[in-house]
């Protein structure tokens, strides 16, 4: 074989001129194989295209049977080249007959082929085909070989996704060459249906020119681009805002390192001096490395090799002076945002008609861009790990927020049975639309007060559009979890002000601060704790640091004025806990009155049980209250101690249990015995079922996601509350694990539409 250094280049040299011949696309493969054959003194080489399957075709050959051009076949996983496929390694191998893997294709006659060679054809971190090189010797490919295959393999790639083996894929009479489908069960952030188009929200950088004309200008270009991406890096580290998020600044400390790492550099050098332009060396190794980083079982060194991947396309984009972010308002129709992250405002950016769905690799259900997704309606997965390297801008894809489903590039028979979906979800949304001015009036006489969760103000035009009573649940956390620092009195006053303004006189409950365990504020010092669903938060803050209670409070009351104003205090455990709390409002009412401020007509200050414990002291807590509230999901939480967030739990006790439902019924019971107003606002008064079962145990107020009024309303509409409750209160008694599936049956033998 030539020289190490030089052969590369030729090589590329010629394929480029190849390429650049005006002939049909599989004469140029043809020419390419042969070509790679004899610069790399292989008596074979052949290009393996993936199609739709998921299957490996061969779609040119030097070396073995013509006839198996487009009849050989492999699914991925199968035989080396299924394997490299499905893995994105490369195979090294000086008798690939005795690997396990290995399988005899007898159309291609390459039995009499020992040693063999193969890559990935990658692009954008998925699999497009694979590249072999065969010997009839044993003998062990050099590592400049390889190196040399890995590069000629991404030109293959740039050459496959630019449409030549699409033309090809019409001329030889097959539908259009497609990578990879695939599906992902990851974790739902917000509900719905949506098909559409990806739209990576950092687009990937599109190298023109992957071939260099003139080396030492490349390496110029490449040194001077790490010297700028070093600045920008230290430019982000000194910056104020930076030094005060210490997490984040470790993460840019760790981008510093991998800036400033020897080995990473030479490996961009090495890879320019195999014939590519800087930007090709810099996505070759970005290649290579996310290779690596999808083989990587530690989470820890995942996390670090996403790190180096942003500082690649970092300098992508300083080479090729590429945009960081995509367009926010030149969208496709039916767009599906797929990003690393993002913050909510970012979310808020982006062309509302056009956005059907966003897809994160991080995010869990209470990360704010998730409940930003909520609240305008866009179906959201979270928690996607790799997804950006398995999609590229256009792609079709799948979100099926109800499952937390991705289907990437799906196939056309699940396209359809999608399509079906969404118009049978649509039809449904304008059932209960129409619902809308009707009363949640059980068939035999209760009346269920229907209230909506919010906690931006993007959340309130959903209480005209579902007909909610009011709001039930003002998370007011959310507003301080999405600003850069602590809102200060004004800001708050003018937030609580807007918020009672959007609500035209319908009533809404602010929830003081519930800050900690999985809600944190980037500006707020928080010790790090074993156990922080359990530990210093929410009103247990506001204990220790009562400037805060007092200032939000000062804050509602002001925009209160002249109306009527409720407050609810989260994480009660004990009955001192609310009269302190309750005494640092009435303080700040009397400060007001005292400098002659306008007050609310009038003051309901609640609790929400979500403790255990407080159903223990209820005869004390009950008379102190104007009014309770349930706060189911960290109820039964605690009930079951059971972390609400943890997946591995998800679904292990059910609140329709006999131990949940009786807390219930129990919290009912003696709300009415003390003659005091007692609603519900977790997640579960928003699912039709669990809704029903509530309303069985008594509780005639919930407040639940604005999506959950409707279908909530229906079921209670064709509900007999008194049929449902003789049927339960039996089966609350027994030792049953979940009453789900009796409910379920009483619903259909009932016609309760659920
Ligand atoms: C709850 O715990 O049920 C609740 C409504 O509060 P959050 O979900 O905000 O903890
Ligand atoms: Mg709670």
């Amino acid at each position: 074989m030539p020289s190490p250094a030089l052969g590369p280049r030729v090589l590329l040299r010629k394929l480029r001129e190849v390429m650049a011949e005006p002939e049909a696309a599989q004469k140029r493969l043809d020419k390419t194989v042969t070509l790679i054959a004899g610069n790399m003194v292989a008596e074979v080489c052949s290009i393996y295209v993936m199609r739709p399957g998921n299957i490996l075709e061969l779609y040119a050959t030097e070396g073995l049977k013509r006839e198996a051009v487009h009849k050989s076949k492999l699914k991925t996983g199968e035989g080396l080249v299924g394997l490299i496929g499905d893995q994105a390694i490369g195979l090294n191998l000086s008798d690939a007959q005795h690997h396990p893997a290995f399988k005899y294709l007898p159309e291609t006659g390459e039995e009499i082929y020992h040693s063999f060679l193969g890559v990935p054809i990658m692009r954008g971190g998925a699999v497009l085909g694979v590249l072999v090189v065969q010997n009839r010797t044993l003998r062990h490919y050099t590592d400049e070989e390889e190196e040399a295959l890995q590069t000629t393999a991404m030109v293959l790639a740039e050459v496959m996704a630019s449409g030549d083996l699409k033309e090809m894929a019409r001329e030889t009479a097959i539908d259009v060459a497609q990578v990879r489908s695939h599906h992902l069960r990851v974790e739902s952030l917000a509900e719905g249906i949506a098909l559409g188009h990806v739209v990576l929200h950092e687009p990937r950088v599109r190298i023109q020119n992957m071939i260099a004309e003139n080396l030492p200008f490349e390496l110029k270009r490449l040194d001077d681009a790490v010297a700028q991406l070093r600045n920008q890096v230290d430019e982000l580290l000194d910056g104020s805002d930076a030094a005060r998020a210490t997490d984040y600044s470790d993460v840019l400390e760790t981008i510093r390192m991998f800036a400033n790492d020897k080995g990473w550099l030479n490996r961009l050098k090495e890879a320019v001096e195999t014939g590519l332009t800087a930007e090709a060396a810099v996505e070759r190794v970005q290649n290579d490395n996310r290779a690596r980083m999808q083989r990587m079982p530690d989470p820890y060194l995942r996390e670090r090799m996403h790190d180096l991947d942003d500082l690649s396309n970092r300098l992508l984009r300083i080479l090729t002076g590429a945009v960081a972010t995509a367009s926010r308002t030149d969208l496709p129709q039916n767009s599906i945002v797929v990003s690393r992250n993002m913050g909510p405002a970012e979310l808020l950016d982006y062309d509302r008609t056009k956005i059907r769905g966003v897809i994160l690799e991080e995010g869990g259900k209470t990360s704010h861009v998730a409940i930003v997704a909520r609240a305008l309606g866009i179906p959201a997965i979270g928690q996607a790990d790799g997804i950006i390297n398995l999609v590229d801008t256009g792609d079709e894809i799948i979100v099926d927020g109800s499952t937390g489903e991705i289907f990437v590039r799906p196939t056309a028979e699940l396209q359809k049975s999608y399509a079906e979906k969404v118009r049978f979800y649509a039809k449904k949304q304008a059932r209960f639309t129409a619902l809308r001015d009707l009363p949640a009036l059980t068939r035999d006489g209760q009346l269920i007060g229907l209230n909506i969760n919010a906690g931006l103000t993007v959340d309130m035009p959903h209480l005209a559009e579902s007909g909610a009573d009011g709001v039930g649940l003002y998370r007011t956390e959310l507003h301080f979890m999405m600003a850069q620092r602590f809102p200060r009195l004004d800001a708050q006053v003018r937030h609580y002000r807007s918020i009672l303004e959007q609500a035209k006189g319908k009533p809404v409950t602010f929830r003081t601060l519930d800050i900690g365990a999985d809600k944190t504020l980037p500006y707020l010092r928080q010790p790090r704790e074993e156990n922080p669903a359990l530990g210093w938060r929410s009103i247990r803050m506001a204990m220790d640091r009562p400037a805060l209670l007092r200032l939000q409070a000062r804050a509602m009351l002001i925009a209160g004025a002249g109306q009527d104003l409720k407050i609810m205090f989260p994480m009660i455990a004990d009955v001192q806990e609310f009269t302190q709390a309750k005494a640092a409002v009435m303080m700040e009412h009397g400060i007001l009155k005292k400098r002659g401020y306008g007050l609310p007509r009038n003051l309901k200050i609640g609790v929400m049980i979500e403790i255990p414990s407080l159903i223990w002291q209820l005869d004390s807590l009950l008379p102190l209250v104007d009014f309770a509230s349930i706060g189911s999901n960290d109820l039964v939480q605690f009930l079951f101690a059971s972390d609400r967030g943890n997946p591995k739990l998800a679904g292990r006790y059910d609140p329709l249990s006999p131990a949940a439902l009786g807390a219930m019924r129990q919290i009912v019971e003696k709300a009415k015995q003390h003659k005091k107003v007692v609603t519900l606002c977790g997640e579960l008064g928003g699912r039709p079922l669990e809704a029903m079962g509530l309303v069985g145990v008594g509780l005639t107020s919930m407040s639940m996601v604005p999506s959950g009024v409707g279908p909530v309303k229906a079921m209670i509409r064709s509900l007999d509350q008194a049929k449902l409750w003789a049927f339960m209160e039996p089966l609350l008694r027994g030792p049953l694990h979940s009453l789900r599936g009796d409910l379920m049956e009483f619903a259909q033998r009932n016609g309760v539409e659920i």
